[in-house]
């Protein structure tokens, strides 16, 4: 598959879209779809779908090609993402951890203002992170949230890093690092440790799994996306050479503040759910459900109707996401930054709706454990929870950004 993807042209953009996704679409079909229900069951990471990204090429998605890789752009990478969701949540946003890792690192990068020197260091860093994924097939996890203020991004990371000779050293914790014990590295978000720390301190940093002084801790038994297997990383003086820097210092904080939908990645994964549950009301409703008696149910009219209402959502969602992730792009107008939280809110919001709605429908026998339509339901719960744009969160910045110009006040 890749290498046929490799051999088109730039202005083929649209089929090399349409290829990767159908790719996607068939690993998820075939393969990530029959597994999922033992990976919620058992809380226990998909490493088979992983050894399938791998074998497909996938875990170089976003790198460049001038790197070796896939070189999907953020566009590209949205839709393949949804795709793999409607097949596999916890996949999926997994996934995201890694292939955002070189999405940031790639092509968001690339559009940011940087010196001739810091281009050259994010270059000598990136071709070693690069080369990992690609040839290595190493997995990239990007642990932020620390439960304070700061995967908010409303205040600097609590993880320190400390410049020392050849490397920095790191103190801290952090909470819901989704593929916790799978990952090879951890992008990890961390401040450096200096006097009056500031966001502009952000340092990204890989951290080696085998890192001495780093560990796994805590149990992991949520309602939902149990195969991320999101658990606490603990960081006790824990040396990483300098090379492991994913950015050169200062450009996280640039990349944040030019590139907002960098924070978006995470919800294609909720828009492929949303498309699942559609698609098994569908089925479910026809009496085409694999393995269960073909009882058809769809003659009635408010299954109908409930039908059709399921389908008006899921447009107006799919509307709305395949807007705004067309028009993602550094520094963006007031109003597609506007339309991104918007864009976050509404596939977070109503993949869960989605959900509620096709268990509704399709009645009690659709919500035991031997279907995936419960699991869709756990799994959507979890969209609306994600920092840095949990749903009150986007709330909370339309409502002063519809409101105030910046840098206005009321005084
Ligand atoms: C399945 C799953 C996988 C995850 N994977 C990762 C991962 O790989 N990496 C990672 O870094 N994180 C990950 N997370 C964590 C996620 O992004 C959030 O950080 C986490 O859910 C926050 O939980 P909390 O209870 O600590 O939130 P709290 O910080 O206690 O916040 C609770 C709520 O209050 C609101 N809030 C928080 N801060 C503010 C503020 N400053 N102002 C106003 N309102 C605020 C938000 O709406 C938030 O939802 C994952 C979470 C889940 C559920």
């Amino acid at each position: 598959m890749d290498l046929e993807l490799r051999k088109s042209l730039p202005s083929e953009r649209k089929a090399r879209q349409t290829a990767l996704i159908a790719a996607v679409g068939k690993l998820g079909r075939e393969k990530f779809a029959p597994r999922a229900a033992k990976y919620d069951r058992e809380a226990s990471f998909p490493f088979e779908n992983y050894d399938d990204l791998r074998d497909h090429g996938l875990l170089g998605l976003c790198v460049p090609e001038k790197f070796g890789g896939l070189g999907a752009d953020f566009e590209t990478y949205c839709l393949v993402s949804a795709e793999m969701g409607r097949w596999c949540g916890a996949t999926a946003l997994t996934f995201n951890m890694h292939a955002s890792s070189a999405l940031w690192t790639g092509p968001l990068s690339d559009d940011l203002q940087v010196s001739d020197s810091e281009r050259a260091e994010l270059e000598q860093r990136r071709t070693l992170h690069f080369r990992r994924m690609t040839q290595g097939g190493a997995i990239y996890a990007q642990p932020f949230s620390e439960g304070s203020a700061a995967a908010a991004g409303k205040a600097p990371f609590g993880t320190l890093a400390a410049k020392v000779e050849g490397g920095w050293l790191i103190n801290g914790k952090k909470i819901f690092a989704s593929l916790s014990g799978a990952a090879d590295y951890y992008g990890t978000l961390c401040t450096e440790d200096k006097p009056e720390r500031s966001m502009r301190d952000t340092l990204y940093i890989a951290v080696p799994a085998k890192s001495q002084g780093l560990t796994v801790t805590g149990e992991w038994d949520p309602l939902g996306m149990r195969g991320t297997v999101s658990r606490t990383l603990v960081l006790k003086d824990v040396f990483v050479p300098d090379q492991e820097q994913l950015m050169p210092r200062g450009l996280y904080f640039r990349a944040a503040m030019s590139w907002p939908h960098m924070f978006l990645t995470l919800a294609p994964t909720y828009m492929g759910i949303a498309q699942a549950a559609y698609d098994f009301t569908v089925q479910y409703l026809r009496g085409e459900v694999e393995g269960q008696p073909p009882v058809k149910r769809r003659m009635y009219p408010t299954k109908q109707i409930a039908t059709a209402e399921m389908y008006i959502k899921l447009q107006q969602t799919r509307a709305l996401f395949e807007r705004t992730v067309a028009e993602a792009k550094v520094n963006p107008s007031k109003a597609e930054r506007l339309n991104c939280y918007a864009a976050q809110y509404t596939i977070m919001e109503n993949a869960n709706e989605l959900c509620r709605l096709a268990i509704r429908t399709c009645g009690g026998q659709s919500m035991l454990k031997s279907l995936p339509l419960e699991r869709l339901y756990r799994d959507s719960r979890c969209g609306a929870l994600m920092l840095p744009w949990t749903a009150e969160l986007c709330l909370d910045r339309l409502g002063r950004e519809t409101l105030y110009e910046n840098g206005e006040t009321d005084d």
